[in-house]
């Protein structure tokens, strides 16, 4: 059902990290998107929260400017109603000053909707939930929303996600992946388990592999001090690529509601196969870009020059290649990849499918293609399954293989929401579907805890690979060596 006005009570979100890259490149434009879409009640505040001491006028004018930068064409009309919900305080966690202003902002307002959204370094997600606790703004009707990372290693995650449920229950912790927010993410589900024809297909008999893309052209861009921290693996594959992988992979729910979707994610982080030393080599690559070619053309620095450091072992790539230990997917490769600075700007679940068991067309007709389920999240959302069809024209029998290409900008003429107009609108109703629970957070920590542990104890530098190409070549081995390649549909027919 579309979000109603009518069914959103006025709230009040406060955002901490109100000034950061998150918030003026994310946060705001998907709030103003939701005052646009008429979503935001009456009443409804946005209390931005930082260190600089900004007044309540100089804190609209700094976002009416980062609005004006972020949005194709805002309307003045609305942006100033938008602008007018905001407030500001200044708190600083670090000193532990300015508690008391915020509690005053938000005395008489405890019935309400209550959301704290933490976009601060998450350094600070226990000092601010303890601050919370300790100044009594926790209400019953409140949530705490945290960005990623969550935690370094499963045991960082599990003191972090004690300390914020030593102030909120569970069911008021919105652990937030983004990626869960995208429209095709949530139409994989939609293709899943809203038509007959895939389901009694999605297993072990009908499915070769699966392969998980997610590839940036970017390099760091002034994030270098908190890239280096994490690498590709805590940034991308802990998270994002594993919940990915977990749709694709789930048993059917019981139903939408929250913890049946989140008891079947956890099912599949469960039964991945550990990783030990020996498999860690050789179904996983790491890899750092050397200075080369943007997509563009233009040059571009290496890692450690985008850093300004001598060296640094952080992975700004990696390829793995993993098993699910369950009935449905026993035998079945699931590839994935991830890294900055790669030849194309591309997010994909590809869904290869088994070969035909005989073919009853003659040598002439061509080589039979299996087919292939491609689901694109980015940057053109949508679905393509290649299939074979007779190709047009008198003669013999040849065969062609074709893709049904959805396009949903294409399908359907409306504006695609940011996944965090979805997810900001989740916070404020409650419903934690598309957040991840702690359980699994820490059962993917467990996957990959014991590969960081093994090139952490391994000396070799990460492989280079020349920024603009698909990685280290070793990633292309990894999946050739057992007879497959890498989707790319530059060399798909079409
Ligand atoms: P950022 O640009 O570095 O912003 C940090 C924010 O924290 C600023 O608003 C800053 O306020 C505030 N801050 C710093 N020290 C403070 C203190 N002592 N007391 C109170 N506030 C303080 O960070 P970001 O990139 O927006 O990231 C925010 C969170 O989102 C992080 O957990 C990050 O890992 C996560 N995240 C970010 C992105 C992204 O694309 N940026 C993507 C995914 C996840 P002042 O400006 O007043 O100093």
């Amino acid at each position: 059902m579309p979000d109603k006005l009518e069914d959103i009570a006025p709230f009040d979100l406060v955002v901490f990290g109100g000034t950061g890259d998150l918030a003026h490149r994310k946060l705001l434009p998907a709030l103003y998107h939701r005052e646009q879409d008429n979503l935001i009640p009456e009443g409804a505040r946005i209390i931005a929260v930082s260190r600089r001491p900004f007044s309540d006028e100089q804190y609209r004018d700094w976002a009416r400017e980062n609005l004006k930068e972020h949005l194709s064409e805002p309307c003045d009309h609305i942006l100033e109603r938008f602008l007018n919900r905001i407030c500001y305080v200044s708190v600083n966690v670090r000193e532990n000053l300015g508690w008391q202003d915020l509690s005053a902002k938000l005395a008489g307002f405890e019935n309400r909707t209550r959301a704290f959204y933490l976009s601060v370094s998450p350094d600070f997600f226990g000092p601010i939930c303890a601050a919370l606790g300790e100044h009594n703004l926790v209400t019953e009707n409140c949530r705490v929303t945290i960005e990623k990372p969550i935690g370094k290693s499963g045991t960082t995650a599990r003191l972090l996600n004690e300390t914020i449920g030593a102030v909120f229950k569970e069911d008021q912790i919105f652990r937030i992946d983004h990626y869960l927010g995208k429209e095709t993410v949530q139409n994989l589900m939609a293709l899943r388990f809203a038509n007959v024809l895939f389901e009694p297909l999605w297993n072990a008999a009908h499915i070769d592999h699966i392969q998980i893309s997610v590839a940036e052209t970017l390099g760091v861009e002034g994030r270098g001090g908190y890239y280096d921290t994490a690498g590709a693996m805590r940034d991308m594959v802990q998270n994002h690529l594993l919940q990915l992988l977990c749709l694709v992979a789930m048993e059917p729910p019981e139903s939408m509601a929250a913890d049946s979707v989140r008891d079947e994610k956890l099912k599949v982080l469960k039964a991945l196969k550990p990783l030990d030393p020996a498999s860690v080599e050789t179904n996983t690559v790491r890899g750092q870009y050397r200075s080369g070619a943007s997509s563009e053309g233009g040059a571009v620095k290496s890692y450690l020059d985008d850093l300004g450091a001598k060296s640094s072992q952080t992975e700004t790539f990696v390829a793995a290649k993993l098993e699910i230990a369950n009935w449905r997917w026993a035998g079945v490769p699931f590839y994935m990849r991830t890294g900055k600075r790669l030849a194309k700007r591309v997010s994909e679940i590809v869904i290869q499918f088994r070969q035909l068991p005989h073919s009853i067309f003659p040598a002439t007709a061509g080589q039979l293609a299996s087919n292939k389920l491609v689901i694109r999240l980015q940057p053109d959302e949508g679905v393509k399954m290649q299939v074979m069809i007779k190709a047009p024209g008198p003669g013999n029998m040849r065969l062609k293989e074709v893709p049904l290409d959805m396009s949903f900008a294409e399908a359907f003429q409306v504006r695609n929401p940011d996944a965090y107009e979805r997810l900001l609108g989740d916070i404020i109703r409650g419903n934690q579907t598309l957040f991840m629970r702690r359980d699994e957070v820490e059962a993917a920590w467990n996957w990959v805890d014991p590969i960081l542990e093994q090139w952490a104890s391994d000396p070799r530098p990460p492989r280079g690979y020349t920024a603009g190409t698909w990685g280290p070549s070793s990633s292309i081995a990894l999946i050739e060596r057992d007879g497959r390649t890498w989707h790319d549909d530059e060399n798909e027919c079409c």
